[in-house]
Order: C-alpha cells, then sequence, then structure tokens
C-alpha cells in the first residue's frame, strides 16, 4: 500500500475531514485517517467481498485500530451523506456481520473503522451464500445501473 494523495477532494462523510487516498493492488481507496473509515466505489467492494482481498481487508484493519469506540462527540455525524453527490447515504443492514453500511447506489459504500473487516469476514464464512443479501442486491443495482 502506498499513499498516493495527503488529501483529495472529498471528505469524511462522519467527520468531514479530507481523505487520504491510497493505492492498494488495483484499488484506489478513500480513507479517513482521523475516524478509520473508509469508502469503496461499488464495484471494489463487490470485488473485496467475493474475493476477501487480503491487502484490502488489512489496510481497514490497520485504519481502524483504536477507532470506532473512541469517536469524539460533536465530530460524530448522525445523517451521512455521499462524499462524492452529497445524497444522503442509504442504511444497508447486514446482520451476519452485526454491521450497518452506508451506500450511495451511484458511488460507493462507506465502512466506519473495522466495519470492512467485519463484513469481509462474514461474507467469507458464508462462501458466496451472503451475495443475494440485502447489500448485494443493493451493490447489483448499483452495478446494474452501470456508470454515470
Ligand atoms: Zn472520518
Ligand atoms: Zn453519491
Amino acid at each position: 500500500m502506498y499513499r498516493v494523495a495527503a488529501t483529495n477532494q472529498y471528505a469524511c462523510p462522519r467527520c468531514l475531514r479530507p481523505f487520504v487516498t491510497y493505492q492498494v493492488g488495483v484499488y484506489l481507496v478513500d480513507a479517513c485517517v482521523d475516524c478509520g473509515g473508509l469508502f469503496l466505489d461499488n464495484a471494489t467492494t463487490r470485488e473485496v467481498l467475493s474475493t476477501f482481498d487480503r491487502s484490502l481487508v488489512g489496510v481497514a484493519t490497520t485504519l481502524g485500530i483504536g477507532k470506532g469506540e473512541t469517536l469524539q462527540k460533536g465530530v460524530n455525524q448522525r445523517n451521512l451523506s455521499c462524499p462524492k453527490c452529497s445524497v444522503g447515504l442509504q442504511t444497508v443492514e447486514v446482520p451476519a456481520a452485526q454491521v450497518e453500511l452506508d451506500v450511495c447506489t451511484e458511488h460507493g459504500t462507506w465502512f466506519d473503522a473495522n466495519e470492512l473487516p467485519k463484513v469481509a469476514r462474514a461474507y467469507k464464512r458464508s462462501r458466496g451464500s451472503l451475495a443475494n443479501d440485502a447489500l448485494g442486491k443493493v451493490l447489483d443495482g448499483a452495478l446494474r445501473a452501470g456508470p454515470a
């Protein structure tokens, strides 16, 4: 993994600080080093969950160390907006991982600190049987809609 840009033009939906862009293998990742969350486009999310990309899950794990339970009060946005289009993110439950994700069907999925490793492990355990759960359907819909 290496850092492509120290800041980019998009801001973390949770704490509104600029994202850092990382290149992880073939993927570009928008990450927030303050809260430990990351925003992945929906094709990448689909790919990570079906292949359990170790390097990407590893980056998410590293970003999440010591984060998540310690978000400062007042910095923590409740109604999240898409960092790219500002439309309200859609909440999608992943019961197998006991996680709620926030998705823009057009631009991507927001993973709070430590959510990506949890969801990726749940998908890995299910050996593909989660492919048609709510998240899978949302991502499928997003992918079918095609690029804007
Ligand atoms: Zn943040
Ligand atoms: Zn969007």
